[in-house]
């Protein structure tokens, strides 16, 4: 356990499970409050929020939020900001996928995975950006994928929208820079949640370290990120693949 982000909110979507949920613990070891952001509220925000509060003594509150409806977003904000005072870090997790051949890929899946992992990061970041300005402070990371970097067959709409989410790091990187806020991506590789269930076996012989990824891993890779040690950081996309997509 650390204090380097008391007194700090972190704001973080798609915080129920997997690695927004291991996000969500580890900024809460770091000292900051925790604005779980989820499509609702239910029994595995409310474990999350008591395991949280009991583990680090820090507060965890679950808002209501499907990052794909922009005033959800604007909604979502407004109260985390009346019931916790300030937003410092901004991890936009939330994420699907809906895999298949560009051949047979319907429109609307090839929508609704663009609508949730990139434009989610769109509403999230518009949503923070006038009180991350007025602060002159803010962490911004967004979660990407080595699918976005390498364009993995099967994956057109979700490729493409973690391609467009460092896209949308870099200008955003570009736009807060002067006021002292970061934006920056995590890309990982292949890590074991319910996202990847049953797909280890296809995977894990590429991986030159030869296993997957914890959600734990990805998660320190933000504390980082959120921490003032990455200060003078911004722009940047760090990999954490165990090697996946060495260039
Ligand atoms: P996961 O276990 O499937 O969890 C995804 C989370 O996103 C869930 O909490 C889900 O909420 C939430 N979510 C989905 N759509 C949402 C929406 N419209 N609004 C709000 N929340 C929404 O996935 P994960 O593996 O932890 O992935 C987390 C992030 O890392 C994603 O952006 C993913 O693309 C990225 N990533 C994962 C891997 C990997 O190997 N696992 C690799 C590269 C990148 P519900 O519980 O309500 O469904």
């Amino acid at each position: 356990m650390s204090e380097i982000l008391k007194g700090k909110t972190a704001v973080v979507t798609g915080g129920a499970r997997g690695i927004g949920a291991a996000i969500c613990k580890h900024l809460a070891s770091m000292g900051a409050d925790i604005a779980i952001c989820a499509r609702k509220a239910d029994e595995r925000t409310e474990a999350l929020e008591k395991e949280i509060t009991e583990a680090y003594g820090v507060t965890a509150k679950t808002y209501a939020c499907d990052v794909a409806d922009a005033e959800q977003c604007k909604a979502a904000v407004k109260q985390i900001l009346a019931d916790l005072g300030n937003i410092t870090v901004l991890v936009n997790n939330a994420g699907i996928t809906r895999d298949a051949l560009i051949l047979s890929m319907k429109e609307e899946d090839f929508d609704a995975v663009i609508d949730t992992n990139l434009k989610g990061c769109y509403h999230m970041i518009q949503a923070c950006y006038r009180p991350f300005m007025k602060q002159k402070y803010g962490k911004i990371i967004n979660l990407s994928s080595v699918s976005g970097l390498l364009g993995t067959a099967g994956q057109a709409n979700y490729a493409a929208s973690k391609a467009g989410v460092i896209a949308l790091t870099k200008v955003t990187a570009r736009e807060l820079a002067s006021r002292n806020v970061t934006c920056n991506a995590i890309a990982p590789g292949f890590i074991s949640t319910d996202m990847t269930k049953g797909l280890e076996e296809q995977y894990i012989s590429q991986i030159p370290m030869k296993r997957a990824g914890t959600p734990e891993d990805v998660a320190k890779v933000a504390g980082f990120l959120a921490s003032p040690d990455s200060d003078y950081l911004t722009g940047e996309v760090i990999r954490i693949d165990g090697g996946l997509a060495i260039g």
